[in-house]
């Protein structure tokens, strides 16, 4: 599966604790990430994570493009809701893709836990099956 992680500034301690915790389950599968929230990822564990720009600079149009073939399989996308974003229309756009192609995102911890363990379950084995563009 094709996972892309991200994590705004508040969340990204989150998200690395998150992918330590996780790494077992995320080693078996290709993840891509938004240029600093990789950075700290592949710092803090032995995942190999490819790297788009940073969300401001178009990390997240990048990961958008990916969403919009269909290529990515699971969205895990920590938001701050409280802080202003600079790039919040490319973060609005990401997520509208993602429910245009149905695919699986979670905006905070608890729903990103849930799906990591339905990905670990197999429950998301139906998105072998879906049209790449
Ligand atoms: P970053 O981007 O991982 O490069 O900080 C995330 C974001 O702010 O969208």
């Amino acid at each position: 599966m094709n996972i892309a992680l991200i994590a705004h500034d508040n969340k990204k301690d989150m998200m690395v604790n998150f992918a330590i915790a996780y790494e077992n389950i995320l080693k078996e599968h290709n993840l891509s990430a938004t240029g600093t929230t990789g950075r700290r990822i592949m710092e803090a564990t032995s995942l190999q994570v490819k790297r788009f720009q940073s969300g401001p600079l178009g990390g997240d149009q990048q990961i958008g493009a990916e969403i919009a073939t269909n290529s990515m399989d699971v969205v895990i996308f920590l938001r701050d809701p409280l802080t202003p974003q600079p790039h919040e229309p490319d973060i609005q756009a990401l997520i509208r893709l993602c429910d245009v192609n149905m695919i699986p995102v979670a905006t905070n911890i608890a729903t990103a836990e849930i799906l990591i363990r339905a990905l670990e379950r197999g429950d998301l084995a139906w998105r072998k099956y879906v049209n790449k563009k």
